[in-house]
């Protein structure tokens, strides 16, 4: 049923890089005979899932969306892809992203872009847009995003579909094609909280292979899945609310915080404090770690080679300058220059000692707060063709989602309405570090 569904709609929607039969009906088999062997016992098994193509799969193409990976086939499986098919599920394909998930709109792939099921003239968000596009429009039943300033939250709520982002170190990135590694997750998405939760609980785990891994005891998410909010403390930043957010994202947050207060939580606004340092803070550290991350990419090891060169440091050049699109250029050149000798302390240190003090904002709101709510993002989905040529306007879009990176922080985007165009918009729930039951059970009794 899913192949059918990618099918009808993947030649308008192209969430999808890759789709091969043969693999997924051999994996079938394999599931079939596997659930009668009593090897896959659990409710995932046989499950139709889609995989973002920044992470690994053995013997399958994996992209990252780029030119300079086009032939690139792992050898291994990311751990998180080893372990949702060890419960089971069925890998129907690898989806589309932004180039080596930089953007927020899936428009800066080279390999064309993907389209909004809810509005085909809209860009599905970004950068895990193909994973959120492939759900929303039923092709799969779940994708695993990648989330380092809010690629997996900000689309989920464009496509109108649930996206968790958990706590840094709870899914292994062994196998992930590093961003920005400090603030890299691997995250669900599905149609709906328990789903996400099912998923979340298949892919978590520690695991040795990352040494950010973290030994946790308390990974049965779906043990959350309760209907309750009575008496718990949400806490509003009232600096999410200046200019820029959206009239109808606005009217959305207070429908939600007026059913939530209903059902018996008790919804405050406070001052949070660093808003506006959260966008300059996080674009310096995540393109510098791209910078430094993105070097491996040269032409020698893997990927593209240019045709023609001079000699070792031209080849360099020329596959690097053909192999990445304007963006991943853009953000090398960014990250170089702020790592750069003289340049180093202003920027970037200064930018690690924001980074700490935004943490410390986020645990001085825990003291008070359960939980926070906040819009996903400032509108819904854009159109089309719309956001590229201010890359600025486009970055300062993540400015709900960033600091819960920076912060390490657990956070869930579940849909809250659609705006007067029919387009829908997320609501997330921010915990604190391995406070994922919080926002699960919370999530869950809203939505
Ligand atoms: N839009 C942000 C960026 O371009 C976030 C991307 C992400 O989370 N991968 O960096």
């Amino acid at each position: 049923a899913c192949l059918d569904e990618i099918e009808k709609k993947d030649s308008t929607l192209h969430a999808f890089l890759e789709t091969d039969e043969k693999k997924i009906y051999d994996r079938v088999k394999e599931v079939e005979n596997g659930i009668k062997a009593g090897k896959y016992t659990g409710p995932l098994a046989g499950v139709p899932i889609a995989v973002k193509d920044n992470i690994c799969t053995r013997n399958r193409k994996t992209t990252c969306a780029s030119r300079i990976l086009g032939n690139f086939i792992p050898s291994y499986d990311a751990e998180a892809v080893r372990r949702i098919e060890s419960a089971g599920m069925i890998v129907m394909g690898k989806t589309n992203m932004d180039e080596f998930a930089m953007g927020s709109t899936s428009e800066t792939s080279a390999y064309g872009i993907t389209r909004n099921p809810w509005d085909t003239e809209k860009v599905p968000g970004g950068s895990s847009g193909g994973s959120c596009a492939a759900v929303a429009a039923d092709e799969v039943f779940a994708a695993l995003g990648s989330d380092t300033g809010g690629s997996i939250r900000q689309p989920a709520s464009y496509c109108g579909v649930v996206g968790m982002k958990p706590t840094y170190g709870t899914v292994s990135r062994y196998g992930l094609i590093a961003y920005a590694s400090s603030l890299d997750q691997i995250g669900p998405v599905g149609k709906d909280v328990s789903d996400c939760a099912a998923l979340l609980e298949a892919s978590a785990g520690y695991d040795a292979k990352d040494s950010t891994s973290v030994l946790r005891k308390d990974l049965q998410f779906t043990r959350y899945l309760r209907q309750d909010l009575h008496g718990v403390k949400i806490g509003i930043p009232k600096e999410y609310l200046s200019e820029g957010l959206d009239e109808d994202v606005k009217r959305s947050l207070a429908d939600a915080v007026q059913l939530m207060t209903k059902n018996g939580a008790v919804v405050e606004f406070f001052t949070l404090g660093l808003v506006d340092y959260v966008i300059p803070a996080y674009y310096i550290i995540a393109s510098a770690e791209a910078s430094s991350n993105l070097a491996r990419f040269d032409g020698v090891k893997y990927g593209y080679r240019a045709e023609e060169f001079e000699g070792l440091h031209d080849m360099y050049k020329k596959t690097r300058a053909e192999g990445f699109g304007e963006e991943v250029r853009r953000r090398i050149l960014l990250g170089s220059f702020v790592l750069s000798s003289g340049y180093y302390d202003a920027y970037y240190l200064k930018a690690l000692k924001v980074k700490a003090m935004i943490k410390k904002a986020f645990d001085d709101a825990f003291l008070k707060y359960d939980m926070l709510i906040a819009p996903a993002a400032p509108s819904t989905a854009p159109a089309v063709g719309s956001s590229l040529a201010d890359p600025l306007k486009m970055y300062l879009s993540d400015v709900y989602t960033a600091g819960v990176n920076l912060a390490g922080l657990p956070a869930i985007s579940v849909p809250c309405g659609l705006d007067s165009s029919g387009m829908p918009v997320g609501l997330q729930f921010i915990g604190d570090c391995f406070q994922e039951k919080k926002i699960i059970q919370a999530a869950y009794a809203y939505e």
